[in-house]
C-alpha cells in the first residue's frame, strides 16, 4: 500500500507548529502534525504531579497589548490565526522589577513608565536611553536577510553606563537569548519590545488555555494531530525529503516538511546526514526551575511583584554555569500576581536558573535526586532577598532540570532557546525541509507562533 500522502508534515505540536498547522489548514493543504509525547505544547506543555497542575513553561506571554491594538505582533498572529486576542482569555501583569545590588528598575505594561524609571534611576543617561529607543522603534526586526550585530556592541555605542546595559539585557537575555555573553541585535530589539514596549499577561487558566485555544482551531479548520507519534527520520532522495518514518514504522510522504525539533535535531532525522559534525551548533543554555504550590498567595506577606528578574553578582552573567547551577542570577515568577478579577485557586511561586546540562545528565539517579537537594536551599539563599520567606508556606515542590527538558522536548543539551545561529530563512540542505520555532529566530510563545506562521507562508502559501 502507498503511503499517505500530505500537503504538509509538520514535526512537533508545539507553539510554533500548531501555528503553522492552523495557518496551512485554513488555506486547505493537507496538513499532518506529528509530535512524539501525548501532551501537547513542547517547552511550554503542562503537566500534573503530586495532584497538582503545572505549566512547563509558562512564567508570562509577552507581547501583551490590550485588545484593539492595531499593528502589534499578538493582533497580527491573532489575525493570521483567525482567533480574537480574547481567546486566550490574558490577563495582564500588575508589576516587574529588575533588581541588581542596590538598585531597582520597575516596569508594567505602560512603557512610559519604564522610561521615567530609567531616567530617575540612571539621570546621566537620560539622553543616551532616549535616543536607543528611537533606534529600537526604528528598527526592522522582521527583516530575515538582516546580518547579525553584537546586541551589546550597538547598546554600549548609545549608553555609557555599565549597570543600566546589564540591567536592560538581563530579563531581556533571561527570557529569549540563546548565546552566551552577547545577544544579537536583532534579538534584543525583539525582546526589548516584547518586554518593555508591550508587556506581560498570563491566560487565569496557564498554558492549557492557549494550547487548546491553538488545537481546537486546528481541528475546526481541518488539520489533523497525531500524538504520540515521534518521527524517527526523514528519508533523502534528489535533495529531496522523499519519506517520513515515525517511531512505529509506519511511512509517510509530502511535498513540504516544516520542522519545530530544532535545526541540528531535524538534520539529525535525515539519513544524508552525519549527526556529529552538527553536534557544536546545538545551543547550550538551559535552566532549571522550581516549581511551589504555597498555602497562600504571596501577596499575603507582602509580596505584590509579578516578576522579578535579580542578579546579586557584581555584574551579569549569562553562560553556562560551571557549577550545576547559577544562582546569582535568575527569575522569580508569582503567578497569582497577574490582575485577575478572582484569585488563583492553588497560589505558587517559579524560580528559574542558568543550569549545566552536561553536569546535570551526567549524575547517576541517587546523585541527580540528591543534587536537587542540595541545590533547593542555595537557590532560595538568593531568591529571599528579594521575596519575603515563604518556605513554611510550601506544600508541594517540583524541580526540573535540563535534563527533563531534554527529555521531554528532545532539545539537545535540554537548549531552552534553541542554537545561537538562527536560521532566520528556515532553509535547510533540502528543498522541501523547512525549519520554524525557536531555531529559526522567534522566541517565546508568541515568537514561536509568528515563526511558524511566518514559515508556513513563505514557503508554502507564498510560493
Ligand atoms: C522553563 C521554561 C520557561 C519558559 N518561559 C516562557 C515564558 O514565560 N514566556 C514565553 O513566551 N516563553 C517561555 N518559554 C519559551 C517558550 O516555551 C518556547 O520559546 C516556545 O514554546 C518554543 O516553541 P517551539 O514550537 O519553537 O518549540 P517546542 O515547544 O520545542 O516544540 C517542538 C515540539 O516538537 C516535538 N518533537 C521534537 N522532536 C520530534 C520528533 N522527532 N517527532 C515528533 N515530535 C518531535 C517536541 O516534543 C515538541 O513538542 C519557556 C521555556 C521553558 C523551557
Amino acid at each position: 500500500m502507498a503511503p499517505t500522502h500530505y500537503d504538509v508534515i509538520i514535526i512537533g505540536a508545539g507553539m510554533s507548529g500548531l501555528a503553522a498547522a492552523i495557518r496551512l489548514a485554513y488555506f486547505e493543504r493537507k496538513v499532518l502534525v506529528l509530535e512524539r509525547h501525548y501532551a501537547a505544547g513542547g517547552l511550554n506543555s503542562y503537566y500534573a504531579l503530586g495532584g497538582y497542575q503545572f505549566d512547563v513553561g509558562l512564567h508570562a506571554m509577552t507581547n501583551y497589548v490590550p485588545p484593539g491594538t492595531r499593528g502589534a505582533p499578538l493582533t497580527k498572529l491573532c489575525r493570521q490565526l483567525r482567533l480574537r486576542p480574547e481567546d486566550f482569555a490574558l490577563v495582564p501583569q500588575y508589576q516587574s522589577e529588575i533588581r541588581f545590588p542596590g538598585i531597582m528598575l520597575r516596569f508594567n505594561n505602560d512603557f512610559e513608565c519604564f522610561i521615567q524609571e530609567v531616567i530617575e534611576h540612571f539621570p546621566a543617561q537620560k539622553d543616551n536611553f532616549l535616543r536607543l529607543v528611537r533606534c529600537i522603534r526604528d528598527y526592522d526586526e522582521l527583516d530575515l536577510e538582516a546580518k547579525p550585530i553584537s546586541g551589546r556592541q550597538v547598546v554600549s555605542s548609545y549608553l555609557t553606563d555599565p549597570l543600566l546595559i546589564d540591567m536592560l539585557f538581563c530579563p531581556l537575555m533571561i527570557y529569549g537569548n540563546a548565546a552566551e555573553r552577547d545577544m544579537e541585535f536583532g534579538q534584543f530589539v525583539v525582546m526589548f519590545k516584547s518586554i518593555f514596549c508591550e508587556g506581560l499577561a498570563r491566560p487565569r487558566e496557564g498554558v492549557r488555555r492557549i494550547i487548546n485555544v491553538l488545537r481546537r482551531k486546528v481541528r475546526e479548520v481541518g488539520g489533523t494531530v497525531r500524538m504520540k507519534c515521534g518521527v524517527k527520520a526523514l528519508h533523502v532522495k534528489d535533495g529531496r525529503a522523499r519519506s517520513v518514518e515515525l517511531d512505529n514504522g509506519e511511512a509517510l510522504t509530502a511535498d513540504t516538511i516544516l520542522s519545530s525539533a530544532g535545526y541540528v535535531e531535524t538534520l539529525r532525522l535525515c539519513d544524508d546526514c552525519e549527526p556529529e559534525p552538527l553536534a557544536p551548533l546545538a545551543g547550550r543554555l538551559s535552566f532549571v526551575e522550581i516549581i511551589s504550590i504555597l498555602d497562600a498567595p504571596l501577596k499575603h506577606l507582602g509580596h505584590d511583584t509579578t516578576i522579578v528578574f535579580y542578579n546579586t553578582a557584581k555584574a551579569f552573567h549569562y553562560e553556562v554555569p560551571k557549577d550545576l547551577v547559577d544562582p546569582r542570577s535568575g527569575v522569580i515568577c508569582c503567578p497569582d500576581n497577574f490582575l485577575y478579577d478572582k484569585p488563583l485557586p492553588k497560589s505558587m511561586i517559579r524560580m528559574t536558573c542558568l543550569a549545566n546540562f552536561d553536569g546535570w545528565s551526567g549524575l547517576p539517579e541517587a546523585e541527580y535526586v540528591a543534587a536537587k537537594a542540595e541545590w533547593l536551599p542555595r537557590i532560595h539563599r538568593e531568591v529571599l532577598q528579594f521575596v519575603p520567606d515563604f518556605r513554611d508556606r510550601i506544600v508541594f515542590t517540583d524541580f526540573f532540570t535540563p535534563r527533563t527538558i531534554k527529555q521531554w522536548t528532545g532539545h539537545l543539551n535540554g537548549a531552552v532557546y534553541g542554537m545561537p545561529g538562527k536560521i532566520k530563512t528556515g532553509r535547510t540542505h533540502l528543498e522541501n525541509l523547512f525549519i520554524c520555532g525557536n531555531d529559526q529566530g522567534f522566541l517565546g510563545i508568541v515568537g514561536a507562533m509568528l515563526s511558524g506562521i511566518s514559515m508556513a507562508n513563505l514557503h508554502v502559501l507564498k510560493k
